[in-house]
């Protein structure tokens, strides 16, 4: 039998610091509740899983850049259209589709919810364990651009794979030059049946000639992106503007 002395050096060599901090609290809740071994064994292991999620999930949060306070818990369905809220808590709550890779577009006018919608479910998927970033659509395109003129795009685009889920909010105000345009069309085929993009845009697709010059670009860019993609299209007020009016009303 294994000596009492050595369980914190075997918990630290196993990295099990959880379980190294609680083990003897727990003994003790164990011993007064009668609790059998196996149930003493699992909630030592429940301890150090719940943990380590924790700490995961802090890191994974960080990681996204999410801005602040843009969570589904906070949004109100009744303001927008076209879109419910079943349907967008499912996209987090049955998260499939991530795993195959598929992707998500929310289009709608300016104001209406996009970027919040885009970031409540990006958020309820870190909590589901998935990895996910958040970019404007412009200073990822510059950032790509910029890899590119070093010779160094295809190692930032290994680079984004780490992340089950890129989230481009405003893809519509990226700029219209053709190498912008180039970078943002690689970073869709390589991302393409490999990793989830959730796309939001003020443009419709038939207005997307706009953002890519060139038209084979647009046209393959859009095959690539709906081949496996639900579609939210918001309508409606402007919330922006519907909150601005209430307050000027009360
Ligand atoms: P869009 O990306 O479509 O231009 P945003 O998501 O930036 O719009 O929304 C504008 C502002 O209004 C943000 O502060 C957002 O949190 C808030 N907002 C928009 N729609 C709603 C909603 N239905 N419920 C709560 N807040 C909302
Ligand atoms: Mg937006």
């Amino acid at each position: 039998m294994a000596s009492l002395e050595a369980l914190p050096i075997l918990l630290k060599e196993l990295r099990l610091s959880t379980i190294g901090k609680c083990w003897e609290a727990l003994a003790q809740q164990a011993l007064d509740g009668q609790w059998l071994p196996q149930q003493y064994l699992a909630a030592l292991c429940e301890e150090e899983v719940n943990e380590r999620y924790q700490q995961r999930l802090k890191r994974y949060l960080h990681e996204a850049q999410l801005p602040a306070g843009k969570r589904l818990s906070h949004f109100d369905f009744s303001a927008v259209h076209g879109i419910k809220a079943n349907q967008v808590k499912a996209l987090v709550e049955q998260p499939q589709w991530v795993k195959q890779a598929h992707n998500l577009l929310l289009f709608g006018p300016s104001g209406i919810g996009k970027t919040h919608l885009a970031c409540g479910i990006a958020a309820g998927l870190l909590e589901k364990g998935f990895r996910a970033k958040f970019f404007s659509a412009t200073a990822l395109v510059q950032q790509l651009q910029q890899a590119k003129e070093k010779l160094l795009l295809a190692e930032m685009l290994l680079r984004l794979d780490r992340y089950e889920v890129l989230l481009l909010d405003d893809i519509g105000y990226v700029k219209k030059s053709n190498q912008e345009t180039q970078v943002l069309f690689e970073l869709i085929a390589h991302r393409y049946e490999t990793g989830s993009l959730i796309i939001t845009s003020n443009h419709p697709f038939s207005e997307w000639g706009q953002i890519f010059e060139d038209n084979m670009m647009t046209v393959a860019a859009i095959d690539r992106l709906v081949h496996h993609a639900t579609i939210l299209e918001c309508q409606g007020e402007s919330y922006r503007r519907q909150s601005a009016m209430n307050r000027r009303q009360n």
